[in-house]
């Protein structure tokens, strides 16, 4: 199957037309294909490649329509910091239609109903980040939006310096946000609330339909979800910089990504994201965060969800399911194949050493997959020892109860250990030499994305170790 050859529907259509705005795209200037995910085509059913479809440019530049797209974009609320706002939605982004049960997206292709002012479009080097970003997370085993093909343009775009447009197609099974719910509950319309709430049951929990209590169910998974994906956010070192309800897809999907980041050295209160002042998105809020956006989703489906039952849902769910993924991903991470039910403190333990003894998050585990009990290995690329190597005393004490060999520990842990990490140095790079309009590292950084645990010999200039003045910097939102 060719992609230009897709036919797409769109359901969403049927809602009423306050859930929607139907526009056409805005084609930016002089557009040319940047990268292409062919494995995120594969969602789709396309095989050919999407490098011999001349229809492909048009179609992401939003100059071609695909058969029986109708483009329009989203209408949704949200709490932004903490504060809500009661309408956002699509403000630069269009939704082609759906085919094979997922949802096509233009981002950046211009203003909407929605764009309260804003110019519609999304900057090179924000779009690169999440083009690569989207492929990573999913690389990585992690819940995420994708991103089928990235193009540029001589459109000019005003941020603090003039900047080029450019678009990402993203996909995903569904964009339906937190917001989306506080939006309908916040116009007081319940009908229309409870149409929302089918949409999500059909389009994300179909195997609900039709069922007794199909709407607190339907949270139940919303809850289990978003705790499992923010536990994996934590055991690899992920800190998405703007949980705003209006970010969270009900179907626990890591999505709208900004000044996210990968940690450099280990920091539980880490901020990625320069306007965040009060560290409300820090690293380690993120736990808690999670829980504060779904009890804002139990309140928006109160009208039409019990408010008791379903905040008796999230306190019995959230916090098991969040420890339980956190702990199976952390145990796989530190090679145990047994449980030891002091596992959750040797974790705490390491983390904290890991701060006392600065340093690299991801690139210690990578070590420790091939720990034989030299300890230098791993010591040498910390800034202090002590802390560190007391913490290897504990883990060699944990190891003894396990029966598997050392053989088979190691090669489990480099299957979950990443060597390449997209660390924001590594993407600032990319970013350089695309403004240079040399895009070779951002199609690089795409293959190490999508197979982040093998090596790849010929690219082992992506997992340089970040130089100390760029470690665990602060991104701006602007994008
Ligand atoms: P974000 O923080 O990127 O998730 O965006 C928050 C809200 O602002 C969403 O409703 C976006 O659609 C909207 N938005 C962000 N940037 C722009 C832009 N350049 N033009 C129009 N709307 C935007
Ligand atoms: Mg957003």
């Amino acid at each position: 199957m060719k992609f230009s050859d897709l036919k797409l529907t769109t359901p969403y259509l049927q809602n009423e037309a306050i859930f929607y705005d139907v526009l056409d795209p805005r084609p930016l200037d002089n557009p040319f294909l940047i990268s292409v995910s062919q494995d995120a085509a594969k969602l789709l059913g396309v095989d050919e490649d999407l490098l011999d479809d001349e229809k492909l440019l048009g179609i992401v530049n939003g100059s071609l329509k695909m058969e029986g797209s109708s483009p329009f974009a989203m209408c949704y609320a949200g709490h932004q910091f903490g504060h809500f706002v009661p309408r956002l939605g699509d403000g630069r982004v269009l939704n082609l239609g759906k085919v094979n049960g997922v949802n096509l997206q233009l981002k950046g292709s211009g203003i909407t109903l929605y764009s309260r002012g804003g110019d519609g479009r999304a900057v090179l080097r924000s779009s690169i980040r999440e083009y690569l970003m989207s492929e990573a997370m999913h690389g990585l085993g992690i819940k995420t939006s994708r991103a089928l093909a990235l193009i540029g343009s001589d459109t000019d775009v005003s941020r603090q310096t003039i900047e080029k447009g450019a678009i990402v197609l993203r996909l995903a099974s569904t964009w339906i946000r937190f917001g989306s719910f506080e939006f309908f509950n916040a116009a007081r319309e319940p009908k229309l609330l409870q149409d929302l709430a089918d949409y999500a049951l059909a389009e994300s929990f179909p195997h609900l339909v039709g069922q007794e209590d199909s709407y607190l169910k339907m949270f139940a998974e919303i809850v289990k979800s978003t705790a499992k994906t923010i536990a994996y956010w934590m055991s690899v070192g992920f800190n998405h910089g703007v949980m705003n309800t209006d970010n969270m897809s009900i179907d626990g999907s890591t999505i709208d990504y900004g000044p996210f980041a990968f940690l450099d050295d280990y920091e539980a209160y880490y901020i990625c994201n320069h306007t965040d002042t009060a560290g409300r998105y820090s690293f380690v809020s993120q736990k808690g965060i999670g829980y504060w956006n779904l009890e804002k989703l139990a309140r928006a489906l109160s009208p039409i969800l019990n408010h008791e039952a379903s905040m008796l849902v999230l306190e019995n769910v959230y916090y098991e399911a969040y420890d339980d993924a956190y702990l199976k991903r952390m145990r796989a991470r530190l090679g145990l194949f047994t449980e030891d039910p002091r596992d959750m403190i040797l974790t705490n333990q390491l983390l904290s050493s890991m701060e006392n003894s600065s340093i690299d998050f991801n690139l210690f585990f990578r070590r420790l997959s091939s720990y034989d009990g030299n300890k230098s290995l791993i010591l040498d690329i910390a800034v202090s020892r002590a802390p560190l190597e007391r913490w290897l005393d504990f883990y060699d004490a944990r190891l003894l109860k396990e029966e598997a060999s050392q053989e088979k520990r190691h090669s489990q842990m480099l299957g979950v250990n990443p060597k390449y990490i997209l660390k924001n140095h590594i993407l600032q790079l990319a970013i350089d030499k695309a403004n240079e309009n040399d895009f070779s590292m951002v199609n690089d950084l795409l293959k190490v994305a999508l197979s982040p645990f093998e090596e790849h010999e010929d690219l082992e200039y992506l997992c340089i170790n970040t130089p100390q003045d760029a470690k665990n910097i602060k991104l701006s939102c602007s994008s």
